[in-house]
């Protein structure tokens, strides 16, 4: 993906407060960052570690979201597959939970999704970051990059999505 500046990224989000956008962690290495080998950037506030938050691409504008830990722990331990990138993982994987954009997301309302729970799907689709747990598939990395970046894009439109 594009790099996107600090400035760019606290602009895009979509589902808190412009102050919160101001004030949520972004990571300070953006310009280390492997943007080349990125489908979305994704980060964990390291002082909060229930929060996380994700920025990708969407009709070439920056799109971010504010996700937060379930606190579940209980399935943790257990193999479980992340629901943007479908790697496995043993005790890896998060439920994320999204507010929802605007006003239902002020009425609570949100979405969650088993992710990654370093947020790095893009290095473990193309072989850069290992689990040590392994589903075989015979898909190309291309095609584990496509569906990754369809399934980000998923989300993403059902975290804007405003109810009619
Ligand atoms: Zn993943």
């Amino acid at each position: 993906m594009k790099p996107l500046t600090e400035q760019e990224i606290r602009a895009a989000f979509v589902n808190c407060t412009k102050g919160e956008a101001k004030r949520l962690h972004i990571p300070r290495d953006l310009a280390e960052q492997p943007w080349d080998d990125l489908d979305f950037l994704g980060w964990r506030d390291p002082q909060a570690p229930d929060r996380a938050y994700l920025a990708a691409e969407s009709d070439g504008r920056a799109v971010a979201v504010a996700l937060r830990s379930s606190g579940a722990a209980s399935w943790q331990a257990r193999r479980s597959i992340c629901s943007l990138c479908v790697t496995t993982h043993t005790g890896g994987v998060s439920l994320l939970v999204a507010p929802l954009a605007g006003k239902a997301g002020k009425q609570g309302n949100s979405v969650g999704a088993y992710m990654c729970s370093d947020l790095a799907c893009s290095l473990y689709v193309r072989g850069k970051r290992e689990t040590g747990t392994r589903l075989h598939e015979s898909l190309t990395v291309e095609e584990k990059i496509r569906r990754t970046v369809a399934n980000v894009a998923g989300f993403v439109a059902k975290v804007t999505a405003s109810p009619a």
